[in-house]
């Protein structure tokens, strides 16, 4: 006969945080969660690798930094390197020929 008392109470303290996330997708294999990013404050320094191709990311970390900062670096690195565009050479501006001398203020009338 008894209604059984449902606790519908909910413990409404934060919930418990996960670790950062720091596996992601490889852009170049483009597997899931093969890139692992290893973040070491005290050197500063983040490494990005992913363990399927192998590739390689090194980067600078302060306090704020987290893994998802070094993976969008990692991207804007690559999205560089992948457009790989050579910097327009000039030609090596050559001093040999004296630029031509032009009397100024020559009033020749
Ligand atoms: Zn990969």
């Amino acid at each position: 006969m008894g209604k059984r008392k449902k606790s519908s109470r909910k413990p409404t303290g934060p919930r418990k945080r996960e670790p950062l996330d720091s596996t992601f997708t490889c852009l170049f294999c483009h597997h899931d969660k093969s890139v692992t990013v290893r973040m070491d404050r005290k050197e500063g320094i983040a490494q990005l690798v992913c363990r399927v191709c192998d590739q390689r990311y090194q980067s600078k970390v302060n306090h704020l930094t987290e893994p998802i900062d070094i993976y969008s670096e990692w991207i804007d690195a690559a999205d560089a390197a992948q457009r790989e565009e050579p910097p327009p050479r000039r030609p090596a501006a050559s001093s040999s020929r004296p630029a031509p001398r032009l009397p100024i203020g020559s009033d020749d009338d």
